[in-house]
């Protein structure tokens, strides 16, 4: 008999077709008050729930008695009950490495626009502003030769200093509980502590998993240690720094301007701050958003679906570790 799996999130139609062959599948393209009371009702027998950008607390969770697996579409887990989803033995399946490239192209994009002044001097175009050539005050600064400090050298972290290595003859240096020696090997990569990391880079860019460790990794002390004319880009999570207090460090030219493609909160509300700076670049959460790389990345969340309800937990589990057989 097919198992039942929940989809939760409006996915590409291949992916979709696959899904459905393979499962008894109850499909809520989003999620929203005109439907949340058949989603609750569809958790009741779900073996498998699919999807993304939901938040995943353990008081939901428990609605669904017979999960055995959860496959999300996405590396980043932080949207979930890890202590719920362990102590009731159920696989978290994710989205590892077809991301990985496409995220930091997106990350480059960032620090790129933020040193050159891209957006802002785009939109002084487009709005009628070009009178004659840009004076001083609108230079951006290099990007080749400089110091790129990355927090957190996984996967993204070092295809990030692949392209600054290789492609802008960057000095690459970062910081991670472990060495990374294929950065140390590859891209003549440095470990640092968190503060030299701060103090030497002329741009540092974010890119460690949001956990009760890094949650407000960077706040007001650690954008004082930044140099004046430093570059800060954020693609990991937008709780890992103190949002309030990047605002200020802007706002007071602590340092020079910044790229960001996370948020504390998501869609970034139109009101905040950051949307009225020209020295913020902000884009609306697009790392791995590409046609390519979501199709991708829906096919991997399929595949993992499958093999963790047939107990194939060999590839892309979060929590093989913790489970019990
Ligand atoms: P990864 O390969 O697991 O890399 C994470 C790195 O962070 C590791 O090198 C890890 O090294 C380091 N790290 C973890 N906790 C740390 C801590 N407390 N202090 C210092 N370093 C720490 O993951 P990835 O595939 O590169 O993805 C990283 C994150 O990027 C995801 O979790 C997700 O949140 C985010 N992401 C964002 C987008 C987007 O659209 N913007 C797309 C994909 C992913 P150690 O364990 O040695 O410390």
């Amino acid at each position: 008999m097919k198992k039942n799996v929940v989809l939760y999130k409006e996915i590409e139609e291949q992916a979709l077709i696959k899904l459905q062959a393979h499962f008894n599948l109850n499909y809520f393209p989003v999620v929203n008050d005109d439907n949340r009371d058949a989603f609750y009702d569809a958790l009741k027998k779900a073996d498998g729930l699919i999807g993304a950008s939901m938040a995943m607390p353990g008081s939901l969770l428990k609605l669904a008695p017979n999960l055995k697996a959860l496959s999300s579409i996405s590396v980043g887990v932080d949207q979930f009950d890890l202590d719920y989803i362990n102590a009731n033995n159920i696989a978290l399946m994710h989205t590892l490495n077809v991301l990985t490239e496409t995220t930091a192209d997106t990350l480059f994009t960032l620090l790129l626009c933020a040193a050159r002044r891209a957006v802002e001097l785009s939109n002084m175009v487009r709005n009628g502003g070009w009178k004659s050539s840009i004076t001083s005050d609108q230079f951006g600064v290099n990007v080749h030769g400089k110091t790129l400090g990355i927090i957190g050298m996984g996967r993204i972290g070092y295809a990030l200093g692949k392209r600054a290595y290789h492609g802008f003859d960057m000095q690459v240096n970062y910081y991670n509980r472990s060495a990374n020696k294929e950065a140390e090997n590859t891209l003549n990569a440095q470990r640092l502590s968190l503060q030299e990391l701060l103090t030497s880079s002329d741009f540092i860019c974010v890119v460690v998993p949001l956990s009760t460790e890094t949650e407000k990794l960077i706040g007001e002390a650690e954008f004082k240690l930044m140099k004046p004319d430093a570059i800060f880009i954020n693609g990991g999570r937008g709780k890992v720094i103190d949002e309030k207090a990047l605002i200020e460090a802007l706002k007071n030219n602590v340092i020079r301007g910044a790229g960001l493609d996370v948020f504390e909160v998501e869609p970034l509300p139109g009101s905040s701050p950051l949307c009225f700076m020209d020295n913020a670049v902000v884009f609306p959460h697009i790392g791995s958003a590409t046609a390519e790389t979501r199709l991708a990345m829906a096919n991997c969340a399929v595949d993992n679906m499958i093999s963790a309800l047939q107990q194939d937990l060999t590839k892309n589990c979060f929590n093989a570790q913790q489970l019990k057989s």
